[in-house]
């Protein structure tokens, strides 16, 4: 276990509003006053600290957000943007041009998937999907054309956990960018700090918490977040996917509670995992021994944050899983709905779209079935009851009795 305090991190991070306010001022501007025409030119010449020039380049709350974000991460720098997917596709287009390669994990959010499978080709951008747990499949699909190794810390559906100081080893011993999504994770991975080198969030999951809104970040070294919002070459400045201030504001407002949320998610987490397991059911949650990974889950892993708020059960059809997340529902277990993260418990069925590049063989060895149920777990004060409520919908169904036979 690594022994770095996100939580104390941002814990330290104390920013005074414009009066003294204790929450910085939200930024209402789109743009700002210069005292000379000089300073104006000096701007679009290089960044200087504390001034600004147009909100879709930086603005003081944005900023705010993403220097918090920077220091529980433990990065230089980082960047907040309007979606987790301009997150990503930014990083992506600031580092890659046509003709070139990135080698991406095959377990990874559905739209990453998409754009990584269906946009990038018709920009000339070519993507292998591997086994990232497989390293010999890492390091034989690296050519010349390689820029990025792509994965997610914690994969889509099922928890596999990335080694990412040994993806760091490769990527650098190849002179390519690991690029790793920290969605799942904030606080209890910090990529970064293992060796990658850019880490993407969607801010709309864990890190804000209230699924209230959309939005995502980046954080790297302070020389990669400078190319991401160059004036005349940056994709952050150039595409536009800036976050709005008021949004900001809120997110770094939920940021201040997210250690206490983690261990809350993590806690509940553990006791459904275990109790589900005891069932007779195939759970995949990295803090249970049955899981693959679970060793080196107690390697990556900060101290003190748990195990994570995601798990998935195998429900064995699509049918069942079905009919399990509609009893759910029923019996007020939280809500059937996609996105993860939130302070109720959500549940969905991740289906088929990013597994479709897996041979059916190993489908089935990976343990990626059809009835698979992604359970984000919430922040209930009575997981017990929760339980109860699951039991009674797997009761209804039936499939507590097939489980059994
Ligand atoms: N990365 C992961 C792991 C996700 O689960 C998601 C969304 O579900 C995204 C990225 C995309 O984020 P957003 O929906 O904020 O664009």
């Amino acid at each position: 276990m690594k022994q770095f305090d996100p939580g104390s991190m941002i814990q330290d991070f104390l920013v005074f509003g414009e009066f003294g306010d204790v929450n910085p001022s939200i930024t209402d501007s789109s743009t700002f006053t210069f005292m000379s025409p000089e300073k104006m030119e000096e701007l679009f010449d290089h960044e200087i600290e504390g001034c600004f020039l147009y909100s879709r380049h930086w603005n003081p709350i944005n900023k705010y957000l993403s220097d918090a974000l920077a220091r529980m991460e433990d990065s230089e720098s980082a960047i907040v943007t309007s979606s987790g997917m301009s997150a990503i596709s930014s990083t992506i287009f600031q580092i890659c041009s046509s003709g070139d390669e990135i080698i991406a994990s095959r377990t990874i959010y559905g739209g990453t998937y998409a754009l990584l499978k269906n946009f990038l080709p018709k920009l000339g951008i070519n993507v292998k999907f591997v086994n990232i747990t497989d390293l010999e499949a890492v390091k034989s699909a690296i050519t010349p054309k390689t820029k990025i190794i792509y994965t997610e810390s914690m994969s889509n559906p099922l928890l596999e956990i990335a080694d990412i100081p040994e993806l760091s080893f490769i990527s650098k011993s190849n002179n390519l960018k690991l690029v790793v999504d920290n969605t799942f994770s904030p606080m209890i991975i910090s990529p970064i700090i293992l060796g990658a080198d850019v880490v993407v969030y969607s801010l709309t999951k864990f890190a804000n918490g209230t699924s209230d809104c959309v939005a995502g970040a980046v954080c790297s070294t302070n020389e990669f977040i400078h190319e991401l919002t160059d004036i005349n070459s940056g994709a952050s400045m150039l595409l536009g996917p800036v976050l709005d201030s008021y949004r900001a504001a809120s997110i770094l407002k939920n940021l201040h509670s997210l250690h206490i949320r983690m261990k809350k998610h993590s806690e509940n987490g553990i006791y459904l995992a275990t109790e589900i397991e005891k069932l007779g059911f195939n759970v995949f949650y990295p803090g249970l021994i049955s899981h693959r990974q679970h060793n080196l889950m107690n390697e990556l892993m900060n101290e003190g944050f748990g195990y994570g708020g995601m798990l998935a059960v195998d429900a064995g059809t699509s049918q069942n899983a079905d009919k399990l997340m509609f009893k759910m529902q029923e019996n007020h277990v939280g809500y059937l709905a996609v996105s993860l993260g939130f302070y109720k418990t959500l549940f969905s069925s991740p289906g088929h779209s990013t597994s479709s590049e897996i041979p059916k063989e190993e489908q089935i060895a990976m343990g990626l079935s059809d009835g698979l149920v992604r359970i984000s777990v919430g922040l209930d004060n009575n997981i017990h009851t929760s339980f109860e409520r699951i039991v009674k919908s797997m009761e209804e169904t039936g499939l507590l009795e097939k489980v059994h036979h």
